[in-house]
């Protein structure tokens, strides 16, 4: 048995990406960019105008001007400014040659003589220069990045079509009980359906993977063996149940006879004591507990920190965020426990009803904290270590996950 930081620790310094692939930039949502991409030129690429106004001179402060043909945004000119003559110009349009400054059209009169200037002209007004946004050769997205809309607009602002990226881990998910039928099937009153393996399947999506769902196993060696042989060409391979001390648990047995090494069997963690972490050749594998909502707080401290490794992404720990816990919270002390919660400005509460065996509480909770074995009460407004779960953000270095008082 390990604590949960050795499990963790043990994944991350055993879990390695997997293999690149090329995508257009419009393909690349989600994916982590496997190479650091640099700025081709500078952003802006020329001086331009931040208003819509008249370019002119300083010389011409307090002044009336004559203005020249407008130069539209896009426009290629090479009208000169010169004192007494302005131009007018758009936003975005290039700053012609001689201009000291853009006057705003609303801080400028037009008369029959011309245009009526401000008695002050700020040299740079309303200039947006060169390269103030990104300077040519400036790192735009780095390796381990996850591409979101903001990373593509970096890279289509610099006119990069391609990139190189982590291609998505396949992930291959099945649940073992022989209690199980699938939500499609009918279920007999003493059957139940098989909630974990859909739950895993779009969890592991909504974390970037691709995900295969291959069925349920009966609780027999045979069953087990045949699944996990049909699913070895994945990166990982996530199963439920069948890994307790019960007379129908096989689950490690039949990874065991087909070669599994194991990182960590067994975790110091309430709930989800029998989490198993190993491999087999490439693919890594995950035996969570069958009951839901152990499977799923193991699934978010184990499989997540698996999964990010594989992807490739550059911030792969958990990043705990430290936040105040609105109401008393009274824990049975002398285990690593986790315990599910809601999560808003005012800060965390645990969830009032939140059993190991349960799926409802899963749908309500934002997140978790892991708390320390002697820590038995957390007063209202004791600081919290809050985990959460629909946060894309990971930390760049490992922190501690663990509330305690
Ligand atoms: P096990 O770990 O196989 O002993 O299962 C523990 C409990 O979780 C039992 O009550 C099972 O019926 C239940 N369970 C196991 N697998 C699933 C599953 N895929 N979906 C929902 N409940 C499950
Ligand atoms: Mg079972």
């Amino acid at each position: 048995m390990v604590s949960i930081t050795e499990a963790l620790d043990l994944i991350h310094s055993n879990v390695k990406a997997v293999h690149t692939e090329i995508l257009p930039i419009e393909s690349s949502l989600g994916y982590v960019a496997a190479e650091h991409i640099h700025a081709k030129f500078d952003l802006p690429r020329f001086d331009n105008s931040a208003m819509d106004g008249y370019a002119v001179t300083m010389a011409d402060a307090g002044g009336i001007i004559e203005p020249q043909p407008t130069i539209f945004a896009g426009d290629k000119s090479d009208t000169k400014v010169t004192k007494g003559c302005g131009v007018k110009i758009m936003t975005g349009a290039v700053i012609p040659d001689g201009a000291d400054a853009v006057i705003p059209v609303e801080d400028t009169k037009e008369s029959e003589e011309g245009i009526h200037l401000p008695q002050t002209i700020r040299r740079g007004a309303n200039i947006r220069k060169r390269g103030e946004d990104i300077a040519k050769g400036e790192r735009i997205v780095e390796a381990g990045d996850i591409i979101d809309a903001y990373s593509i607009s970096q890279l289509a602002s610099q006119g990069i079509t391609h990139l190189r990226l982590y291609r998505k881990p396949v992930v291959t998910v099945f649940a073992t009980g022989h209690e199980l039928r699938m939500h499609y099937e009918s279920v007999e009153d003493h059957q139940i359906y098989n909630s974990n393996a859909p739950t895993f399947i779009a969890r592991s999506i909504e974390l970037g993977c691709e995900a295969r769902f291959t069925g349920t196993t009966a609780d027999t060696m045979e069953s087990i063996r045949e699944q996990i042989a049909a699913s070895l060409d994945s990166d990982l391979i996530i199963t439920s149940g069948g890994v307790s001390v019960g007379d129908a648990d096989f689950t490690k047995e039949a990874f065991f006879e087909l070669g599994m090494e194991v990182l960590f069997e067994k975790v110091n963690i309430k709930p989800g004591k029998p989490t198993t972490v190993g491999r087999i050749g490439k693919s890594w594998i995950i035996n969570l507990p069958g009951n839901p909502l152990a499977a799923a707080v193991n699934f978010e401290l184990f499989a997540r920190s698996i999964i990010r490794r594989l992807r490739g992404e550059n911030r792969p720990y958990i990043a705990p965020v430290t936040t105040v816990c609105k109401r008393d919270i009274s824990i049975k002390p002398g285990k690593y426990t986790l315990l599910l919660g809601k999560f808003d400005t005012d800060g965390f509460e645990t969830l009032p009803k939140q059993g190991p065996g349960m799926v409802s509480p899963l749908k309500d909770a934002d997140g978790m904290i892991a708390v320390t074995p002697q820590t038995e009460f957390i007063p209202a407004g004791s600081e919290v270590k809050f985990l959460p779960i629909h946060s894309q953000r990971g930390s760049a270095k490992s922190l501690s996950i663990f509330t305690s008082v």
